[in-house]
């Protein structure tokens, strides 16, 4: 930009990666080497881990004034500490890019995705060449992609991960977003703009576990379903219409048989009872689908904060720019 460096700002959310950090910032430093019209820097987002994590970053931010730090007051989720970084550390980067702390992002493939951006497209994503992780996570999100783009309209990439580059214009905009149930690759996808991706590696996290657990998984799929997809609803009416027409012909075959042709196949107790179960049942279940909408909605209105920093290092010098 007019000779100017560019600034390139990487996000990288942190839950319980003391063994981590170091190397993170260790490797990718070693590939920002080689870019010299960048300036570069870090922020870390500790998600409120119950390990030293956030002593790490501050250390790491004293031995280089590059890296900056923000401690969560809990553990928010990775989407809220992504958040986090986009709302408290973007307004005067030309591009953030995210990356998880546990080096499962190579830094390697840093340098493709900057050059995706020069060629003018604002949001570049990387996807994974193979997916190692257990069999049920990548049935599940097999199925949940596959659902989620037919009936969602929306063209979200599987195996698309979240690291990838956003533009300063995408991270304006994206800061204006109210909404609270975040699911960024939903968002990302659904904002359009010039979107470019290329392919990487995803080799094993360097140490610890990963944090994702079943539920986690399972919650964040039904968050971004119910915000992106008005499916299931739909799915409750036609099953509320086929009750209705299966229970009025049922009921037109007990008249008949009884008052027509005087034959008593089941006592209407038995009839009676099957159907109150059967639609109890389907009421139970709109309720409950309903239930999910309107627990969005609440979180939407309710305005609470999306996260709550407690700490900060690394920050001061650069907020008088
Ligand atoms: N993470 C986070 N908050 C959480 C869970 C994870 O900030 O509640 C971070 C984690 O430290 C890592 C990234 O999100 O940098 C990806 O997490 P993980 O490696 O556990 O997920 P996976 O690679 O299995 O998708
Ligand atoms: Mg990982």
């Amino acid at each position: 930009m007019n000779g100017k460096k560019h600034r390139i700002t990487f996000i990288v959310p942190a839950y319980n990666e003391e063994n981590n950090i170091r190397r993170f910032h260790e490797e990718t430093n070693k590939t920002l080497r080689g870019l010299n019209n960048y300036t570069c820097e870090f922020v870390f987002i500790d998600d409120g881990s119950n390990d030293s994590t956030w002593q790490v970053i501050k250390e790491t931010s004293n031995l280089d004034s590059a890296v900056k730090g923000l401690r969560l007051s809990r553990n928010f989720g990775k989407e809220m500490a992504l958040t986090a970084g986009i709302i408290e550390w973007t307004k005067f980067s030309d591009a953030v890019i995210f990356m998880d702390a546990d080096l499962q992002h190579p830094p390697s493939v840093i340098p493709k995705l900057i050059q995706q951006w020069e060629l003018g497209f604002q949001i570049v994503t990387a996807q994974r060449k193979f997916i190692r992780y257990p069999i049920w996570r990548e049935m599940g999100s097999n199925f949940f992609f596959f659902m989620l783009n037919r009936f969602s309209k929306l063209d979200i990439q599987h195996k698309a991960t979240d690291f990838r580059l956003l533009d300063r214009k995408v991270l304006e905009v994206l800061q204006t977003f109210p909404e609270r149930n975040r699911f960024f690759r939903g968002i990302i996808d659904w904002m359009g703009f010039k979107k470019a991706s290329i392919t990487f590696d995803s080799p094993d996290r360097i140490t610890g576990k990963s944090t994702f657990s079943f539920n986690n998984l399972f919650n964040l799929a039904v968050n971004s379903f119910t915000s992106f997809s008005l499916m299931p609803l739909r799915i409750t009416g036609y099953l509320g219409l086929a009750v209705t027409t299966a229970s009025s012909l049922l009921f037109l075959y007990m008249i008949i048989t009884h008052l027509v042709l005087g034959l008593t196949l089941f006592t209407k107790l038995a009839y009676f009872v099957v159907f109150n179960t059967l639609l109890f049942g389907i009421v139970l279940a709109a309720l409950g689908l309903i239930a999910l909408y309107i627990g969005n909605i609440h979180t939407e209105v309710s305005g609470r904060p999306l996260y709550i920093v407690q700490e900060r290092v690394g920050f001061v010098d650069s907020n008088l720019i």
